[in-house]
């Protein structure tokens, strides 16, 4: 055989990150080096990761909340075969396929009964795209309205109504008639949207970045503002989708009724990229308004057969595992455990979130221990004591978390939908363990704080140790043990900055 696959697993597996370092991102492959996350996972399953030597990872990440119903789920891998093995039309074109129906058809039995069209796409922000087209398109109007702190995604769409300068530096100019405004200050709103030229509202229900949501009626009274004043409100579902916070959809806790939801990641079943945008027939036909503008948005593989199928196999195991409902009630437990958490570890000033979509976040504690650590942290770098909680997570506990934003002492979770009581006890058991000894200023946490502390100021960090996992005798730096290994400090971005002068430590994710 001229190209055999599992051979070349098996012969390459191991070169991972020099592979990167070569020909895709160094940078990237730094930070991971950094922080000893350069891992080399060789299988997973449900809500595990595992090396080579069978050590299992506890994955609280989903790549994003891509794998909400687990890792190589079998229905979904069934699913893919099959229609591997069914030889399917793929992507004709000229017709329309049998698997784009199916899928819009049980897509549409998960949203209310308003959203009555679907458009098919290949991510998140493509969704995001259409969706400010499909707004601009329905109401003749220009401007799109965001808020601070929200992730809409990176192309320039998207990237323009995303309300978070680190991913907008370098990048402008941006996509005119955008405007940003505060998450609860309706005065704003209100001023912005009575200037008639307003195509859409565009919100996360949940904010991916930090797991930030109005605690008081904000989204019900902004909705009645959008229908006041004839703008479209747009949910980003994207990451809070099908059942990621405890309901199909975020907006629901709210009984919001967009006029716009956009989805993808867990759509994808974890293998093939699918998104998907959902509206009102009326709004749909405002972009697809004549016969000649029958594929005025749309995109080659946008409907492929392989997504369709994940896709359809995803929703079918969310429904038959009940994963929506379990996701409200583990993401309860785990919250009730880090609450009782947070009476023993002055550290954490709160846990929130919805579902299984869970913020913790840190502030100065008021004991004088405490303190002292928190303040040294925080002066040696103001964006590292989440690291010091994300980066022995792994290394430890082999838990992997994730930094909820920049410049925020928080971190997030979102394990699987499919975690029970073991995983919510291991995650809480570390974390009880990682905050004792940030307390106790000892432990690899303070290594890491000490080596960031030497490498800003000058000095030099621990030697460099070969990595546990590593393969081929290649050395590789282990993060905890040697903080900024290569004595440059890396920016909130993820970009190397020289000496670390923007004093930001190393950052996992932000997305
Ligand atoms: N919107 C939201 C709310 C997201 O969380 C993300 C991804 N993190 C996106 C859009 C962009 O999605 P993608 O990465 O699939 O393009």
């Amino acid at each position: 055989m001229s190209f055999d696959l599992k051979s070349l697993v098996a012969a390459r597996m191991g070169e991972n990150y020099e592979l990167h370092s070569q020909h895709l991102n160094p940078t990237l492959v730094q930070v991971q080096r950094t922080i000893g996350f350069d891992r080399v996972y060789v299988r997973a399953k449900g809500a595990y990761l595992y090396d080579a030597e069978g050590n299992d990872y506890l994955d609280f990440l989903s790549g994003y909340s891509v794998f909400n119903v687990g890792r190589n789920h079998p229905v979904v891998t069934q699913a893919l075969r099959d229609a591997l093995d069914l030889d399917l039309p793929n992507m004709v074109q000229m017709d329309c396929s049998l698997m784009s129906g199916l899928l819009g058809e049980a897509l549409l039995k998960k949203t209310p009964a308003h959203l009555d069209a679907v458009f098919f796409c290949n991510s998140g922000t493509e969704a995001v795209e259409g969706a400010l087209k499909f707004a601009r398109a329905a109401t003749g109007r220009p401007r799109i309205v965001s808020l601070h702190g929200s992730y809409h995604g990176l192309s320039y769409g998207s990237l323009s109504v995303t309300g978070s300068e680190s991913f907008q530096e370098g990048f402008g100019p941006f996509l005119a008639d955008t405007e940003f405004v505060r998450l609860g200050d309706l005065n704003a709103l209100q001023a912005t949207l009575a200037m008639g030229d307003v195509a859409a509202l565009i919100v996360e229900p949940v904010q991916g970045k930090g797991v930030n949501y109005p605690l008081d009626d904000y989204f019900q009274r902004a909705q009645a503002l959008c229908r006041k004043y004839g703008t479209l409100l747009i949910c980003d579902e994207v990451q809070t989708g099908l059942g990621r916070t405890g309901k199909w959809f975020a907006f629901q806790h709210w009984d919001l009724e967009p006029d716009i939801v956009t989805m993808a990641k867990t759509l994808s079943g974890g293998y093939v990229p699918c998104g998907a945008i959902v509206t009102r027939r009326s709004i749909y036909q405002r972009t697809f308004s004549r016969l000649d503008r029958c594929v005025v948005h749309s995109s080659t593989f946008g409907r492929n057969n392989l997504a369709m199928t994940c896709a359809l196999a995803t929703l079918t195991v969310l429904e038959d595992e009940k994963l929506v409902e379990n996701s409200a009630a583990m993401g309860e437990l785990l919250m009730t455990c880090l609450r009782r958490l947070q009476a023993k570890h002055p550290f954490i000033k709160e846990v929130r979130g919805k579902g299984l979509m869970i913020a913790i976040e840190f502030h100065e504690p008021p004991q004088f221990k405490g303190k002292l650590a928190w303040r040294l942290m925080h002066k040696i770098d103001e964006s590292l004591f989440p690291q010091l909680v994300v980066v022995p997570m792994l290394s430890k506990h082999r838990i992997l978390t994730q930094v909820a934003g920049h410049h925020m002492d928080v971190i997030k979770i979102l394990p699987p939908l499919t975690i029970g009581r073991v995983e919510v006890d291991r995650f809480v058991r570390a974390l009880d363990e990682t905050l004792t000894e940030c307390t106790s200023l000892s432990g690899p946490i303070m290594e890491l704080a000490i080596n960031t502390a030497k490498v800003q100021f000058g000095g030099r960090p621990n030697a460099q140790r070969p990595r546990a996992n590593g393969k081929n005798g290649r050395p590789a730096v282990n993060g905890h043990k040697n903080g900024h290994a290569n004595g440059h400090g890396v920016n909130g971005n993820g970009h190397t900055n020289g000496h670390a002068k923007n004093g930001h430590a190393v950052t996992a994710e932000r997305k």
